[in-house]
């Protein structure tokens, strides 16, 4: 149990490559902190900064009031599960999660309880004395959480620890994490790009893109009110439509025009607009699929059918409205009534509510609800808000490898290098 500050975090790779710029963000003790984001956008380098697998290159990482910059990683009390579960395939279950409890020389009687309660937890109980080639992927990847549960850790760090499992059993996995979570009760940070996973399992989320903090929010937060577009298309599925539409202000009430249609947004846009004293512009408007709805009302957007799909308790239609792909999710009510596959070609018209109109800025995709920031001065940190004004690290990145100063314990099956070690462990 720890809370946790970052501040001002930045990582440059071999002085060319910036993997993370101004990373910002307290972490509150037992909070659950997802880091989400395209590969490459920094994640990994976030995590491991954190748990001390990668120099800082500028700024403070504190753990539990405790600057930690310079303090190795067997010190700083954390633990960490890897994408590659770090089984040592010679050991049984119950060595492999023994092992850094008899490194750290703890009595045979205390390992054992720790041993057989981190088992309890994670239902492996009838493993432990199985080699690991004899364990399905999701079952080794419980032994590897099991290996870090049993230290107690202040602060537990994953790292795509999902995302080698098939679609099934991620999904159980990821209701594994959430029981796990409520049992060991201490802070995590997970780091994802898998945007399901980030609003199931977080109590906040920080989005990432190309080494920028674009949002920190709640699952619901950056959900109702992303930031910007990137943010607005990355969460949500399927992805939020974007329009070339005008944001109109009449006097304190706001519109939002596209082609035939003509929508007032709710009163909680136009109390966050006004407070910007936002005018009226060209803007991309944003609507959830799930927020279109089809109508017979003259005031709608007239479109046609490219596809409809019937996904079981919804049906997924692709029109082309505005000159673009559209996709319109309607659901499919309990009698299964009404949405039959609509034809190619069909004429329809759609229309939303004014509480589910995104007005972005059309040049910078920023959320015209939040207020512009500040002028960036030259040397300053740039605002998070505004990542496109912001340059992209100008090197081509280097290939994606597991750095080789990782001391990566091998996948289960494969023989591990000699120097295997465990870099949160006394002896390492
Ligand atoms: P993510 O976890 O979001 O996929 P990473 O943190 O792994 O992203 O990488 C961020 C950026 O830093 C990428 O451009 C990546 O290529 C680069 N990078 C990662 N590790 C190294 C390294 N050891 N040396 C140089 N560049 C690296």
């Amino acid at each position: 149990m720890a809370d946790l500050s970052l501040r001002n975090v930045k990582k440059i790779y071999d002085n060319t490559v910036v993997a993370v710029q101004s990373f910002n963000l307290e972490i509150a003790d037992k909070e659950f902190i997802v880091l989400v984001g395209p590969s490459g956008c920094g994640k990994s380098t976030t995590l491991r900064m954190v748990a001390g697998l990668e120099e800082i290159s500028e700024g403070e990482i504190y753990i539990a009031g405790r600057k930690v910059n310079t303090v190795p990683p067997k010190d700083r009390d954390i633990a960490m599960v890897f994408q590659n579960y770090a089984l040592y395939p010679h050991m049984t279950v119950y060595d492999n999660i023994a092992y850094g409890l008899k490194l750290r020389k703890f009595p045979k009687r205390v390992i054992d309880q720790k041993v057989r309660e981190a088992a309890e937890i994670l239902d492996i109980t009838e493993l432990l004395k199985r080699k690991p080639k004899a364990l399905s992927g999701g079952q080794r990847q419980r032994v590897a959480i099991g290996r870090a549960i049993v230290r107690e850790p202040q602060v537990f760090l994953m790292d795509e620890p999902l995302s080698n499992l098939d679609a099934k059993l991620r999904n159980q996995m990821r209701s594994e994490i959430i029981k796990l979570r409520q049992r060991i009760n201490t802070t995590f940070i997970y780091v994802t790009h898998d945007q399901t996973e980030a609003m199931t399992l977080g109590d906040r989320i920080v989005i990432m893109k190309e080494g920028f903090v674009q949002q920190v929010g709640t699952p619901q937060e950056v959900f109702r009110h992303p930031a910007n577009l990137f943010v607005a298309g990355f969460i949500g599925s399927p992805q939020m439509n974007t329009f070339a539409a005008r944001l109109v202000r009449e006097g304190e009430r706001y519109f939002v025009e596209l082609e035939g249609a003509r929508v007032e947004l709710s009163e909680e846009k136009r109390a966050r607009l006004l407070a910007g004293d936002v005018q009226s512009q060209e803007v991309i408007l944003g609507v959830r699929p799930e927020h279109i709805f089809l109508t017979e009302a003259d005031n709608a957007v007239p479109a046609q059918v490219d596809v409809s799909e019937m996904m079981g308790s919804a049906v997924h239609i692709h029109v082309s409205a505005c000159g673009r792909d559209v996709v319109i999710v309607v659901p499919v009510s309990e009698e299964g009534q009404s949405q039959e596959a609509m034809d190619t070609g069909t004429p329809l018209r759609f229309i939303f509510r004014g509480s589910a109109a995104h007005v972005f800025h059309q040049e910078t995709g920023r959320n015209l609800e939040y207020p512009a920031p500040d002028p960036v001065p030259e040397e300053a940190p740039p605002a998070p808000a505004e990542p496109e004004t912001e340059p992209a690290a100008e090197e081509p990145a280097p290939p994606a490898e597991e750095p080789a100063k990782v001391p990566a314990p091998a996948a289960a099956g494969a023989e591990p290098p000699s120097d295997l070690g465990d870099p949160f462990a006394e002896d390492s």
